[in-house]
């Protein structure tokens, strides 16, 4: 099976940035309830779709308090749980960033380390890509990140 995730935050000045759980020094980061993890929130979703397990909104409403600020590996990794409680195995996951400003690529790396841990998987199952969006609509303009994740699940 698969599953495809898809989320976008919208960028202000002065706040943080953190994208596949990793802070990106940036002037400007994500308005959000919790950290603004645009990369993680859509690994989440593409997670739960794969097992038609529902949305990261569903699980982890933004209305819930305990979420403020809060660290989005916690909802990748409860994800992760979720599928295998239901015996399924991620084989892959694929994360497609769209940014503006700043590169990502100096931080793929770690970005990649950092989904492979969340996800237990070995780095070669785990991709993370980037692209701007040419300067067009929105996120061209500099206001939002965008990210899409897709991941293959087998059952065990
Ligand atoms: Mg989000």
């Amino acid at each position: 099976m698969v599953g495809l995730g898809y989320d976008i935050h919208r960028l202000a000045e002065g706040e943080s940035l953190v994208l596949c759980g990793v802070r990106i020094p940036s002037t400007f980061g994500t308005v959000a309830h919790s950290d603004g993890d645009a990369a993680l929130h859509a690994l989440t979703d593409a997670l739960l779709g794969a097992a038609g397990l529902g949305d990261i909104g569903e699980h982890f409403p933004d209305t819930n308090p305990l979420y403020k600020n809060a660290d989005s590996r916690q909802f990748v990794e409860y994800a992760v749980k979720l599928l295998a409680e239901n015996g399924l195995k991620i084989i892959n996951i694929d994360v497609s960033i769209v940014l503006e400003n700043p590169k990502i690529q100096p931080h793929r790396a770690a970005m990649r380390e950092a989904l492979a841990a969340m996800c237990g998987l070995p780095l070669n199952r785990v991709s993370v890509k980037a692209t701007t969006n040419e300067k067009v609509g929105f996120v061209g303009r500099g206001e939002g990140v965008a990210a899409f994740a897709v991941c293959q699940v087998e059952e065990v």
